[in-house]
């Protein structure tokens, strides 16, 4: 008799399950079409269209107009270690070229300009003469090895179906990449899905570490949640409660708060959300 009421329990609940799933699931789907504008045919692509740009430095709030080229040599020497290997760092400059081309086509975040200067909005950039001198030895021959990427790669852009791709790029992906919608939210990229990438445990910030005291983090935690209350004494009071599909933390609990990703990398400080 105590089973089959267990059973009865069970249909009810998977009959109220159901309609949850297909809503749920219609409604993330219905979220993450974005269909692309069709703003350039590839066929018709002239690199030589694109000969300067428009660059925003965050510091003074100038625009600057650069030449496309030379602003992608600034860029791949501010986003990769210059000992790499030229074939990593024409690959940069690959991946740095067509960001910014789609950047130019697409319309830019800022008013007036295509991109800006910061790494943490568009891609980081550094001025020919400050990269230079920030390297002190060899500085002209390091130089000559970014520009001779960038020259052997002119006008090489990455295309899906005909069309510029949104070239975003990081450093290390410990082991998996994360698609955009999880990252910003919006829209979703048929050509950026999760994957894994393997021999990225041989770079040096592979993984790293933030040590907080129980008063570092709870103040931490005030500047966003006034109210915050942790009892350090129980164990559930800190956990994990959601992952991504790639592995990163999607919701994690603070006593009476629950975070979302993006907030606690921000207050702690943490370069990735995979800890
Ligand atoms: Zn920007």
């Amino acid at each position: 008799m105590k089973k089959i009421v267990i059973y009865v329990f069970l249909i009810i609940g998977i009959c109220f399950l159901i309609p949850i799933f297909f809503t749920t699931k219609f409604k993330i789907k219905k979220k993450n079409i974005e269909e692309p504008p069709v703003l350039l045919d590839i066929e018709k692509y002239n690199y030589t269209d694109f000969e300067t740009i428009k660059l925003l430095h965050n510091s003074t709030n100038e625009v600057e107009e650069v030449n496309l080229d030379e602003y992608i040599a600034q860029v791949v020497s501010a986003e990769i270690p210059v000992d790499y290997d030229i074939e990593a760092i024409k690959a940069q400059s690959v991946a740095a070229r067509t960001y910014t081309v789609y950047r130019i086509i697409h319309g830019s975040k800022h008013e007036g300009a295509d991109i800006c200067d910061s790494a943490s909005c568009c891609q980081a950039w550094i001025s020919k003469e400050d990269r230079i001198s920030k390297w002190q030895d060899d500085g002209i021959n390091k130089w000559n090895k970014i520009v001779e990427a960038v020259n052997s790669t002119v006008g090489e852009v990455v295309t899906y179906e005909g069309q510029i791709i949104n070239a975003f790029f990081h450093s290390n992906s410990g082991g998996k990449t994360e698609t955009p919608n999880n990252v910003w939210g919006g829209g979703d990229y048929p050509y950026l899905q999760s994957v894994e990438t393997s021999g990225e445990d041989a770079y040096s910030q592979y993984s790293s570490e933030v040590t907080l005291t129980r008063e570092e983090l709870l103040n931490k935690l005030k500047t966003k949640y006034s109210d915050i209350q942790i009892n350090f004494d129980l164990d559930e009071e800190i956990q994990i409660l959601e992952y991504t599909e790639s592995g990163r933390v999607s919701k994690v609990k603070f006593g009476n708060h629950e975070i979302s990703r993006s907030r606690s990398k921000k207050h702690f400080r943490i370069k990735s959300n995979k800890f």
